[in-house]
């Protein structure tokens, strides 16, 4: 793909940045990035974009990157999320640099750098109401008003402040502000709230703090007690910059690393929900299984339908960094999950809706071992023996009736070639009172085997086959998209969830697959031959296996005109 080649000839603006900054021997040419999740939830699609950027820069450019984690909301947090996070990054493949971090690890000293700002006259202890904050905030076009409590003198604030931290205060009763410029036209300058009384237990700081810094109070000087030198991220926080920078002017110190902050476009994708809000609802309304349920956008969704690493990490590259917000096609994505699943999977046929052919010149107690190709796309994958017999399955709507001329399968007096096997012609078929065919008749050439030399006679289709007395059961399941709509999330009059696709999973539970699949494991996954691709489910047994439909071979989306 042309986007792919452009990027490995030119750097993107943040890779120009680093560049200058390591030309300019900045920070001694360290280069130290982090990856700092919010663990209130799984990761999905959008942070692996964040996660291949930081991550895959410190690889370039031989830094460092940390997994942090954001954690200064103990409300919304659980251990649960902080584990698949981890395991997210490494399935992507990335290791973070030491031991995963927590801003809560700076509790102590976030708390410290207060104190010492209320001592200098640069933050102060507010009583008002959030209402009543909020309100004095005003409007950008309009200087807001002044808190009654703006110049109270430091001890009072010192002794309020460390009520606070004791649990004397409610929730909810006070704030400490940073005292910056309430008219200032950044209304996060005007007077930025940097601590809230919250009695809430913290999934790892336990109940030592009735007391949690703000975002905007932790994240600048996490980075700056961790080192960082280049603080990615998505570009709603540009206006947040000059707040990053003022709290990091009250406490740098000279000829230490100074961080930077710089943002990039988030990825949006077409057809799905990406706030992590959004995620959570639909599973806790139970709307799909979990949060690795395989129509999610969700990381460990899309590793459970058999998408891969390389495959999102070349995705990741594809789409390249830009400053400016953007939506991608989520047929890009598939196209790259296609694109490496095409080079990587075996191929074996499975037949998902069959009907019976019945061979009859095929004797009835004969089978033969047939020898196919593992994967044309790779020398190394060699061949299996698949056994052919007199009773066959195809697909259903591989065979009709009354066919039109271009319908180059199996129909009354027609001849189609089964996949490394023979030349069949129809002969006859039968049906049940409900009009369904039961059973197909045909009878074989057979001097037209595969790779013999009478196999040189041409038919036009060729149709996957699975020997009946052979074939193993399987359940597959079928997944489209889970929305019908490009931006579920993007009316104003509607909910996200009215968007839903009702057909977005369908399960066949009468599949049909060559004997070789009997012992696969979670995770594997195939090609069944003119479908798709497939992955084995992680509820797949021995005896009952489960298949998740990962991609269809072509991207049917497209042929159908909806996107
Ligand atoms: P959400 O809004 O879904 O809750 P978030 O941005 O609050 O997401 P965080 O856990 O704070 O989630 O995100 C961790 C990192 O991933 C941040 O640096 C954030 O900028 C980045 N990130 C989140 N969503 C995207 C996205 N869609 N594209 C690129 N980066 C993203
Ligand atoms: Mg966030």
């Amino acid at each position: 793909m042309e986007l792919a080649e452009d990027n490995a000839r030119s750097l993107n603006f943040i890779e120009t940045i680093i560049e200058e900054d390591l030309k300019d021997k900045k920070n001694n040419r360290k280069i130290h990035f982090r990856f700092p999740p919010e663990p209130n939830g799984y990761l999905h699609i959008g942070h692996a974009k964040s996660i291949c950027l930081n991550f895959g820069l410190a690889e370039k450019y031989n830094g460092l990157c940390n997994l942090r984690f954001d954690d200064t909301n103990p409300a919304k947090e659980d251990v649960e999320y902080v584990d698949s996070i981890k395991e997210d990054i490494q399935w992507l493949g990335f290791q973070w640099n030491d031991e995963p971090l927590y801003a809560s690890n700076y509790f102590d000293q976030l708390y410290t750098w207060a104190v010492q700002m209320i001592k200098q006259g640069n933050a102060y202890v507010d009583e008002q109401s959030q209402e009543e904050i909020s309100r004095q905030k005003g409007v950008p076009t309009r200087p807001g008003e002044e808190s009654a409590y703006r110049n109270r003198p430091a001890e009072e604030n010192l002794v309020l402040f460390e009520k606070m931290k004791n649990g004397e205060v409610p929730d909810g009763a006070m704030v400490l502000r940073a005292k910056i410029n309430m008219s200032s036209p950044n209304m996060h300058m005007r007077d930025p709230i940097m601590y809230r009384v919250l009695h809430a237990e913290h999934h790892r700081t336990g109940n030592k703090w009735n007391i949690y810094p703000m975002y905007d109070f932790a994240h600048g000087q996490s980075d700056y007690i961790e080192g960082i030198t280049h603080s990615l991220c998505t570009l709603e926080f540009e206006i947040h910059r000059p707040l990053y920078d003022w709290f990091l002017d009250q406490i740098a110190e000279a000829g230490r690393p100074r961080p930077r902050q710089i943002e990039f476009a988030r990825l949006n994708l077409s057809y799905t929900v990406m706030s992590k809000r959004k995620l959570l609802e639909m599973v806790e309304q139970r709307l799909v299984s979990g949060w690795d349920d395989p129509r999610m956008p969700t990381i460990s969704g899309l590793r459970r339908r058999g998408y891969t690493p390389e495959a999102i990490r070349e995705f990741a590259d594809r789409i390249g960094i830009a400053k400016r917000d953007n939506v991608i096609d989520v047929g890009l994505l598939e196209f790259s999950v296609r694109e490496h699943l095409n080079k990587i999977t075996p191929r074996v046929f499975g037949v998902l809706d069959p009907v019976k052919v019945i061979i009859t010149n095929y004797p009835e107690d004969k089978e033969e071992m047939l020898e196919l190709i593992n994967n044309p796309e790779d020398e190394t994958a060699g061949k299996r023996l698949v056994p052919f017999s007199h009773e066959l399955y195809i697909e259903r709507n591989d065979f009709m009736e009354e066919p039109p001329r271009k319908f180059f399968r199996l129909g009354p007096g027609r001849e189609v070639r089964l996949k490394g096997a023979y030349i069949v012609m129809c002969e006859d078929y039968k049906k049940d009172d409900s009009g369904n065919i039961t059973e197909i008749y045909c009878t074989y050439d057979p001097e037209s085997k595969s790779g013999s030399t009478g196999s040189q006679r041409k038919v036009k289709g060729t149709l996957h086959w699975v020997s009946v007395q052979h074939a193993v059961d399987a359940e597959v399941r079928l997944y489209d998209r889970l929305f019908l709509d490009e931006d579920p999330a993007g009316h104003k009059e509607h909910d996200f969830k009215e968007f839903l696709n009702p057909d977005s999973l369908k399960i066949l539970q009468n599949c049909k697959l060559e004997p070789s699949l009997q012992t696969v494991q979670p995770g594997d996954k195939f090609q069944f031959q003119r479908i798709g691709y497939f992955c084995v489910d992680k509820e797949s047994r021995p005896e009952h296996l489960v298949f998740n439909r990962t991609v269809a071979l072509r991207d049917s989306w497209k042929k159908k005109g909806r996107s």
